[in-house]
């Protein structure tokens, strides 16, 4: 069935009208659009949920730093019409920034992500979860979903919503979807559209240096950073901004057990980031099922 398009908040509530009379549960997938296998995965995973699926295309302004790539951030909205179509989508929200920010984008209250997003990519990029916190409540409370389904690929992303959601008591569940990869490794990713053939060759580094990491992992934490610096070493290309191993809630890495290792690096003109989850030291110590993982 051809999915309902709402471009207003009073669009999507009349959309929404008959789930909510009949408390029907929806399941929310925030996207910011150029979708791919890997937003395909977060549909698949909320139409199994059993709920109304809501999808949101949403190039979220203020998540965009001073020269970074707003303005030529890809935007293909009748594919993704026909992807959400494919998977069964219920409703599309496709706001634009007037009607998401009733005060500009400069002004209005905003979410202030904490020291946890002061790390990492918030280093790098100061505004950025403050922008996505935002944007993500006010899609939570437009929607009012009982479940919202994030990717790992953004895993501190992933890590932020959650403290989020238990800060503000918002009651969603979220769920976690592992990250989809193309066959050499590479993380799909709407920025993937932007490198060159030989840029997207270079690219390989960050899930090889991942992976190599996570096979040295029995040997510990050192291990790991000095298999997965070494990759990163040989590809001069992708010039790494963090190589950073952590637990699961991005604290210290533990010396055995569930950790997280995250790497950000340009390739060329474009900032990639990906991640893996692996077990540091006796692979018996770690638990069943990491953090961000579905459920
Ligand atoms: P974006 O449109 O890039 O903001 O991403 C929307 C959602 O899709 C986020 O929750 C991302 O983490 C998730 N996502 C993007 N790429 C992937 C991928 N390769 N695998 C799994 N989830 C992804």
């Amino acid at each position: 069935m051809t999915p309902s398009i709402a471009d207003t908040v009073q669009e999507l509530n009349e959309a929404l009208t008959p789930t909510r009379l009949a408390m029907s549960p929806v399941a929310l997938v925030p996207t910011m659009g150029a979708l791919h296998d890997g937003h395909a995965e977060l549909l698949r995973t909320a139409r199994a949920l059993g709920d109304v699926v809501v999808v949101s295309i949403f190039v979220n302004p203020t998540q965009f730093g001073e020269g970074e790539d707003f303005d030529r951030y890809p935007r293909t909205l009748d594919a993704d019409l026909a992807r959400c179509e494919k998977e069964g989508v219920d409703v599309v929200f496709v706001p634009d920034a007037a009607e998401m920010y009733p005060f500009g984008i400069a002004d209005g209250p905003m979410i202030d992500p904490g020291a946890r997003g002061a790390v990492l990519e918030g280093a790098s990029r100061p505004t950025h979860f403050r922008g996505v916190l935002t944007v993500v409540t006010k899609l939570l409370s437009i929607v009012r979903p009982s479940q919202a389904v994030f990717g790992e690929k953004d895993y501190q992303q992933l890590v932020l919503i959650r403290d989020l959601v238990r800060t503000l008591f918002l009651g969603v569940g979220i769920v976690g979807v592992p990250i989809v990869r193309e066959a050499d490794g590479v993380a799909l990713s709407s920025r993937n559209a932007y490198l060159t053939e030989e840029e997207r060759r270079h690219a390989r580094a960050l899930s090889r240096a991942l992976f190599a990491g996570r096979d040295a992992a029995e040997a510990g934490a050192a291990a790991v950073m000095d298999a997965a610096r070494g990759v990163l070493d040989d590809v001069p290309e992708a010039d790494v901004d963090y190589l950073i191993l952590t637990d699961p809630e991005l604290g210290t890495p533990p010396d055995e057990g569930d950790a997280r290792l995250l790497v950000a690096a340009r390739v060329g003109a474009t900032r990639l980031i990906d991640n893996v989850a692996l077990t540091l030291g006796d692979p018996a110590a770690g638990a069943a099922h990491p953090r961000g993982a579905a459920g």
